[in-house]
C-alpha cells in the first residue's frame, strides 16, 4: 500500500479521505489556498501545503503546483476527491506521467465519459437505455429546432461537457428554443470552455437513481446497490438514500449488471457512478457516469459496510478487488442530508462568514461527515457544502426518524443553513410515503405549494420546549435574589406562577405548569392536552436542549432573547414569545412598530463578486430586469430591478467584493 498519498482537495471530502488514510496508516498531504489556511483538512493532515490565492484556479486547480508538491513531499498517490480536478483527463494523465498514481480511472475513459454524448453513444451499444433523443451535437438553429421536433417537447438542452447542472435549459414551445439556445451556448462556453449541446427529451418529474460500480485493473467489476437522489434542487441534489424504494431485486440486478457492462466497456478502473432517470411508468435511461467518488457514496458504505476510499486506494494501487460481486449484501437502510451554507427561504442563494457556534450531532448510527468548525469561515469561493449527515435504520423509517433527530440537533450559528429545510423535506407525508421525483421541492416546499402545517403535536412540543426553558431561567434568576440563606436547597423549587401565555405565528397557547413530579419531571398542560416531560438538569442556558416528551426524546435548538424564544424543531422555526397572564395584559397595551420606509438603493442580496453590469446610469429599468450578476459559490445569480424607474449611480465595477446590503446602485 501506498505509504503517502496527497489529496487535492478541500473541505470535508478531505477530511473525509484523510480519516481512511489514518486508519489504514497511509500518511497524507494536504494542499491549501490561503483564505483556508485554518481549515479542518489542514489541521488533520500530516502535512499541508501552500497553493496560492483564494480563486480555485491559483489553488485546487493548479495542476502544475499540486504534482510539484506531490513529488517534493514523496507522494506516490493524489486522490483528487469530488469536483475540482477529479474529472479531469489532463490531470489525470499528468499525474501518471508524473509517475503518480491517480486514484481513479485512466485519463480517456475520464475524457470519453466526461463527454455526455460520447457517454451515452457509448451505453447505447452496451445496450443500456438512453434518454429519447439525439445523441449527437447540433450544429446550428435550425438543426435543433428540426430534433426538437423529431425528439417531441418538452425538449432538454444539454451541454456535452455538463456538470453541476449548469447550462440545462428545458424548452416547452418551439418558439422559445431560439432564445434558450443562445442562452444555454452562453452559459455553455463561460463554464466549460466549449459549446457542445445536444438534445433530450425532457422527462417530467423522473425520479434519479444510481448505480455504484467499483472496477479493478485486473478485469473485475461488481457494483454496489444504488442511490436515490431524487430530492434536488436547481438540479442538484440535497438528500439521497439507499437502497430506493423504486426498485425491486429484478430492476436492481439489471441495473446494476447494465452499469457493469458499461463500466467494461469504457475500460473504467476505480469507483464510478452510473446515473439513471425513471420516469412515472417505471421506464429507466441511462443518463450519464460520474468518474469519480460521489458526495453521497457514505449511504452506500452504510448499507454495504463497505470503505469506499479503502477499496478506492486498493484499486489505484493495483491490488484485484477483494470481494466479489455475490460477497455483496445490503443491510438495512441509510439517508444522507447535504448541509449547505445557503438561504433556503431566498431561493437558496449562498450564505458566507463565520461560523460563530458548531455542535454536531452525535449518536450510534448517525455519521457526520464535516469539513467545518466553529472559528471556520465560509468564503464565496467555494462550494456551499459544508458537511453531511448520514443516518442508518433497519428499514427506511427508522433511519429517516433518526435524521429527523440528527438534523433537530445539528446547531450552526453565524450563516444561514439547510439544516432546517432538509427537515422540513424528511418530514414532509410526501417523502414519508416514497413519492420522490426531481420536482419534489417546487412541487412541496416552495413559498407558493408549502401547505401541510406541521402536525399540532410538534407544535406543542416546541412551546413546552420555550415555556419550560423561560421558567427554569426564570426561576433561576429569581433565586439567585433571594438572600443567601433562603436560596440554599431552593434552586429547583417550582415559584409560582405555573401558567404562561405562549404566543408564536399568530396562534395563542396556555401552557400550565401543572405539577413538578420531581426535579427535572413536570406535568405540563398545553390548551388542555396533557403531557409528562423531563428535561435534562442544569441546561437551560444550552443552545441545544433534549427533553424527554411522554417516554419520547426529542431534540431541540433555542435561541433566547428576554421572553422572545425562536425554537427549531423537525424542520419548522418558530418564535415564541412567553408571557405571564399579567404580562401578557399588559402586552396588549403596548405600541405596535412601526414599518420601515424604503429607500431609493439597490442593496446585495447576497455576498460575491461582481461579474457583469447590465445597465447605466441615465437608463429607463423596468421592475424584474436584470441589472447586475453577482458570481458566488460557483454560481451566478442574476440581480433583478425591484422597481420601474431611472438608473442614478452605480456603487460597483465588475470584479468587486460585495457584500449581503452593499449597495449596489441608486434611482433616481
Ligand atoms: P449534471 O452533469 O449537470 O449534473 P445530469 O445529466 O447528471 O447533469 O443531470 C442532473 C439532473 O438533471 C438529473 O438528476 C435530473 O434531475 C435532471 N435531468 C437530466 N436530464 C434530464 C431529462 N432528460 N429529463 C428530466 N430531467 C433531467
Amino acid at each position: 500500500m501506498f505509504t503517502k498519498i496527497l489529496i487535492a482537495n478541500r473541505g470535508e471530502i478531505a477530511v473525509r479521505i484523510i480519516g481512511t488514510c489514518k486508519r489504514m496508516g497511509v500518511g497524507t498531504v494536504a494542499v491549501y489556498s490561503e483564505p483556508d489556511f485554518r481549515s479542518l483538512h489542514v489541521v488533520q493532515a500530516d502535512e499541508a501545503v501552500l497553493l496560492g490565492g483564494a480563486r480555485p484556479a491559483e489553488s485546487y486547480l493548479n495542476q502544475t503546483k499540486i504534482l510539484q508538491i506531490a513529488r517534493d513531499s514523496g507522494c506516490q498517490a493524489i486522490h483528487p476527491g469530488y469536483g475540482f480536478l477529479s474529472e479531469n483527463a489532463a490531470f489525470a494523465d499528468a499525474a501518471a506521467k508524473a509517475g503518480l498514481a491517480f486514484v481513479g480511472p485512466p485519463g480517456p475513459v475520464i475524457a470519453m465519459l466526461g463527454d455526455k454524448i460520447a457517454a451515452k453513444q457509448l451505453a447505447a451499444a452496451a445496450g443500456v437505455p438512453t434518454v429519447p433523443g439525439h445523441i449527437k451535437a447540433l450544429v446550428s438553429y435550425e438543426d435543433a429546432a428540426e430534433v426538437a421536433a423529431e425528439v417531441g417537447y418538452p425538449i432538454l438542452l444539454k451541454p456535452a461537457a455538463g456538470g453541476g447542472g449548469k447550462g440545462m435549459r428545458t424548452v416547452y414551445r418551439p418558439e422559445d428554443l431560439a432564445s434558450a439556445l443562445k442562452m444555454c451556448q452562453q452559459e455553455t462556453r463561460k463554464a466549460f470552455g466549449d459549446d457542445a449541446i445536444f438534445i433530450e427529451r425532457y422527462i417530467e418529474a423522473p425520479r434519479h437513481i444510481e448505480i455504484q460500480v467499483m472496477a479493478d485493473s485486473h478485469g473485475h467489476v461488481i457494483y454496489l446497490g444504488e442511490r436515490e437522489c431524487s430530492i434536488q434542487r436547481r438540479y442538484q441534489k440535497i438528500i439521497e438514500e439507499s437502497p430506493s424504494m423504486a426498485l425491486d431485486e429484478p430492476t436492481r440486478a439489471k441495473m446494476g449488471q447494465m452499469a457493469c457492462a458499461l463500466a467494461q466497456r469504457s475500460g473504467y478502473i476505480n469507483a464510478g457512478t452510473v446515473e439513471f432517470i425513471f420516469d412515472k411508468d417505471g421506464q429507466f435511461y441511462f443518463l450519464e457516469m460520474n468518474t469519480r467518488l460521489q458526495v453521497e457514496h457514505p449511504v452506500t458504505e452504510m448499507v454495504t459496510g463497505l470503505d469506499l476510499v479503502e477499496l478506492q486506494l486498493r484499486v489505484a494501487d493495483g491490488e484485484p478487488l477483494p470481494l466479489k460481486q455475490e460477497h455483496i449484501e445490503l443491510n438495512g437502510w441509510a439517508i444522507e442530508a447535504r448541509v449547505c451554507a445557503e438561504d433556503t427561504d431566498r431561493g437558496f442563494v449562498p450564505s458566507v462568514g463565520l461560523i460563530t457556534r458548531y455542535a454536531e450531532p452525535r449518536g450510534s448510527r448517525i455519521r457526520v461527515d464535516s469539513g467545518v468548525d466553529a472559528g471556520s469561515t465560509v468564503h464565496v469561493f467555494y462550494d456551499p457544502m459544508l458537511a453531511k449527515v448520514i443516518t442508518w435504520g433497519k428499514d427506511r423509517e427508522q433511519a429517516r426518524l433518526k435524521m429527523v433527530r440528527a438534523l433537530n440537533g445539528y446547531h450552526i450559528e453565524g450563516i444561514k443553513t439547510n439544516v432546517d429545510f432538509a427537515n422540513q423535506v424528511i418530514t414532509h407525508p410526501a417523502f414519508i410515503s416514497g413519492q420522490l421525483s426531481t420536482n419534489f421541492i417546487a412541487e412541496h416546499l416552495t413559498e407558493q405549494t408549502k401547505r401541510v402545517a406541521p402536525p399540532e403535536k410538534n407544535i406543542h412540543f416546541m412551546a413546552i420546549a420555550a415555556t419550560l426553558i423561560h421558567h427554569l431561567r426564570d426561576n433561576l434568576i429569581q433565586n439567585s435574589l433571594l438572600p443567601m440563606r433562603a436560596r440554599v436547597g431552593r434552586t429547583s423549587a417550582p415559584r409560582i406562577p405555573p401558567a404562561y401565555i405562549a404566543k408564536s405565528d399568530g396562534f395563542i397557547f396556555a401552557i400550565a405548569i401543572e405539577r413538578q413530579i420531581r426535579e427535572n419531571e413536570w406535568r405540563v398542560q398545553v390548551n388542555d392536552v396533557r403531557y409528562e416531560v423531563i428535561t435534562p438538569p442544569m441546561e437551560y442556558y444550552r443552545r441545544r436542549l433534549k427533553l424527554v416528551i411522554n417516554d419520547q426524546p426529542h431534540h431541540f435548538r433555542l435561541r433566547y432573547s428576554g421572553n422572545f424564544i425562536e425554537t427549531a424543531f423537525c424542520g419548522n422555526i418558530q418564535t415564541f414569545e412567553i408571557y405571564t397572564p399579567k404580562e401578557w395584559q399588559l402586552a396588549q397595551f403596548m405600541p405596535k412598530p412601526v414599518p420601515k420606509a424604503t429607500d431609493n438603493l439597490l442593496r446585495c442580496p447576497m455576498p460575491g463578486l461582481i461579474v457583469e453590469i447590465k445597465t447605466q446610469p441615465g437608463v429607463r429599468v423596468f421592475k424584474g430586469q436584470e441589472l447586475l450578476t453577482i458570481e458566488s459559490m460557483k454560481m451566478e445569480t442574476s440581480v433583478a430591478s425591484p422597481v420601474d424607474g431611472e438608473v442614478a449611480e452605480i456603487g460597483v465595477a465588475p470584479g468587486d467584493a460585495v457584500d449581503t446590503g452593499t449597495v449596489l446602485l441608486s434611482f433616481k
